[in-house]
């Protein structure tokens, strides 16, 4: 049996166990999964990214305060976080990990993927970031420098990926469906 399987079985024997005792409603478990599920995901984090690429002045107030521009959009989900944006560039590429744990901004990216949470991708993203990228199918040229931004309780981050170059034309909803959840991490390009 994976690991995975028996993380299953403990969470439902503890939600069983919760529920039996009456400290728990299932419709509460429910709802917060269908919330990350399909209230917020990735598409929140790809509206912001597409409003930047078409609004100097949002990007601007992105970049400055990453918590207060996320609350000009209707996100559900958890916010209480810190939300730190930072941009690609012709000469800089970003990309986020999690040293300690999985800390992650649900509200923009929904739950993360399982490699984000893995031993390795910790640990080794931070020793051999060009590396580690190359794996995901990302090269990036030898003057471009990689900066790994490490998450905690306090800050979570989101790379501002850059406007891909055939985007021209594209309006806001467009542009959106182009900003993929690892382009906003930092290990892919849209
Ligand atoms: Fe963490």
């Amino acid at each position: 049996m994976s690991e995975q399987d028996w993380r299953a079985i403990r969470a439902e024997a503890i939600e069983s166990l919760l529920v039996e005792r009456g400290l728990l409603d299932p419709a509460d478990v429910d709802r917060v999964i269908e919330t990350y599920n399909d209230r917020v995901g990735p598409m929140n984090g790809a509206r912001m990214v597409a409003r930047a690429w078409c609004d100097p002045d949002f990007k601007a107030r992105l970049l400055a305060d990453g918590t207060a521009a996320m609350a000009e959009f209707d996100f559900g989900g958890a916010q209480t976080e810190k939300l730190v944006v930072v941009e690609n560039t012709p000469d800089t590429h970003n990309v986020v990990v999690c040293t300690l744990c999985s800390c992650y901004p649900w509200a923009v990216l929904g739950l993360p993927p399982r490699w984000y949470k893995d031993p390795a991708y910790r640990s080794r993203i931070v020793r051999e970031p060009r590396r580690v990228l190359a794996e995901f199918g990302l090269v990036l040229d030898d003057d471009v420098r990689v900066r790994v931004w490490d998450s905690s309780a306090e800050v979570r981050y989101l790379v501002l990926p850059r406007r891909p170059a055939d985007a021209d034309g594209l309006d806001e909803a467009a542009l959106a469906q182009r900003v993929t959840r690892d382009a906003m991490i930092g290990v892919a390009q849209p």
